[in-house]
């Protein structure tokens, strides 16, 4: 990037929020993602939407790429810069600006905290659900543009169920204000909707405002311990089918049982093939009534053994270790491939004898949790990067999870977007029509294509972006497979 250009950015915001070194642009040159990074030409925080716009309007006249940032946990790569870009950190808009509790809603700025959102609001007895297992690091701003689910998604959604408006910067740097305080409203295309799950290419989010919601008063978290992954996944099913919608119910293989149970120390038993965690909450007597036919379930699907936590204490243990299970694979090898295949919950267990299957056909050490609850799991290869030919098997691995995912009536992601990491595949799930009416609003909208370009998909040969995976050496790792 011209010394000029850099200049006129670092007028924009200051020379004390603009950053250019080796060592900065090193920092901000990935995300939560494996293998995938690119430097920046420069990383910015801007105070203001004033400067923002300012930026996105230097982007478009000289042309250079803006990348929006939050807390870069994003497991799909939508936070790395493509070439040629300057990338905005949100983490210092982290300011609550208010809780109204006669309309039950939050108004926030994008960098807030996700976990430090849900501390202040459950303080005065309200609750926003939604809780990525990165929860203490990720931000608002980044839940929103990924659509982030989490361990509640079962009952309470995801995400876009919470947002009922938000505060934009165009890519043409216009201000856009969508949604609000209504409970209804219906006026015209819902714009507010089209935001959420855009992955940073429609817009810079600079204010949220949250549906928040009363928080339960009870709570029974229950753990069910299984000798067959097929047993598990049937309970989840027989579960849903009993008509009884957990908080969560959340699966864990024994790959990573055991990776948790290194890290955590907190006993879980190491031979068992898979783990259940599940919570019903409420504010009546349902929820033991629910926990009772629950237990009942998991003990006709020949769980070894059922455990209800003692107090909120315990539970909060079990969620925690819950939490760290990517952490926890992490520490086993250099590299951890986090996917995000997800099926309708009636196909989870032939989901997971699927993963299973790709582990050993492909000679690839797979761990497997996720919300199984939705039907959402998290395959994760444990390789390691630096073996081109270890990380094909991965690859390999993953293009055949996908694929079943999809026969099942599946998608490539349920909740970390598509990014760059995923979005060779998106047209198998949208079809030819749906990714073209996809770029289309993307054209329509960044005329420049100056706003995160090359996520979810490639408009052109300049907005490739890192390329998430050499297809080429797939393909050459196939032919010498057989
Ligand atoms: C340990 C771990 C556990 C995780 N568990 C879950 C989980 O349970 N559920 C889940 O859904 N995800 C999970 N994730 C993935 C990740 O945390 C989420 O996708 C989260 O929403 C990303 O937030 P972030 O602030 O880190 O955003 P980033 O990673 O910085 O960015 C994510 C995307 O949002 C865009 N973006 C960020 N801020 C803005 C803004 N202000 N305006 C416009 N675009 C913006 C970026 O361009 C990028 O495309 C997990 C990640 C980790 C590392």
């Amino acid at each position: 990037m011209d010394i000029s250009v850099k200049n006129k950015i670092k007028s924009i915001v200051g020379q004390e929020n603009y950053f250019d070194s080796f060592e900065d642009r090193l920092v901000y040159s990935y995300d939560g993602t494996p293998v995938i990074h690119q430097m920046p030409e420069a990383v910015v925080f801007p105070k203001d939407e004033e400067q923002i716009s300012r930026i996105l309007e230097l982007a478009n006249n000289v042309k250079f790429n803006v990348v929006p940032r939050g807390a870069g946990t994003g497991l799909s790569g939508g936070s790395v810069p493509t070439e040629n870009s300057v990338v905005v950190v949100m983490t210092r808009w982290n300011k609550i600006l208010e809780i109204d509790e006669k309309n039950l809603t939050a108004t926030v700025q994008p960098g807030v905290v996700t976990g430090v959102l849900q501390k202040e609001v459950e303080k005065i007895g309200l609750f926003y659900p939604p809780d990525p297992g990165s929860l203490n690091v990720c931000t608002i701003g980044g839940n929103v543009a990924n659509n982030a689910g989490g361990l509640r998604g079962l009952k309470y959604g995801v995400t876009k169920n919470y947002v009922l408006g938000v505060e934009i910067v165009l890519p043409d740097g216009k201000f856009l204000r969508t949604g609000g305080k209504n409970m209804k409203d219906v006026a015209g295309y819902n714009l507010r909707d089209f935001i959420v799950g855009s992955e940073g290419t429609l817009g810079i989010i600079t204010k949220v405002l949250l549906k928040l919601i009363p928080k339960p008063t009870k709570s029974i978290t229950i753990l069910a311990f299984f000798d067959k992954l097929t047993d598990s996944a049937q309970a989840v099913s027989d579960i849903i089918a009993a008509k009884i919608t957990p908080a969560m119910m959340e699966f864990l293989d024994n790959t990573t049982i055991n990776c948790v149970e290194d890290y955590t120390k907190i006993g879980l038993p190491r031979n068992v093939e898979a783990l259940l965690l599940i919570e019903v909450d409420g504010r009546g007597s349902e929820v033991k009534d629910d926990a009772e036919t629950i237990k009942f379930i998991l003990k006709k699907n020949k769980a070894v053994a059922v455990r209800e936590a003692f107090d909120e204490a315990q539970a909060n243990i079990l969620k925690t270790a819950r939490r760290s299970a990517f952490s926890a694979l992490a520490r086993k090898m250099p590299t951890t491939i986090l996917e995000d295949a997800t099926v309708p919950r009636s196909e989870l267990p032939v989901m997971i004898e699927k993963i299973v299957k790709a582990s050993k056909m492909f000679d690839v050490m797979i761990g497997n949790f996720g919300h199984a609850g939705d039907g959402n799991l998290h395959p994760t290869a444990l390789t390691d990067e630096r073996e081109q030919k270890e990380l094909d098997k991965a690859y390999r691995a993953f293009d055949y999870i996908f694929d079943e995912a999809i026969k099942l009536g599946g998608t490539i992601t349920g909740e970390h977007g598509t990014g760059l990491a995923k979005k060779q595949f998106l047209e198998k799930v949208t079809g030819p029509v749906g990714l073209d009416m996809m770029m289309r609003i993307k054209k329509a909208i960044d005329v420049n294509n100056i706003l995160n370009p090359g996520k979810i998909f490639s408009l052109s040969p300049r907005c490739e972006g890192t390329l998430p995976r050499k297809r080429e050496q797939i393909k050459n790792f196939d032919e010498n497979f057989s």
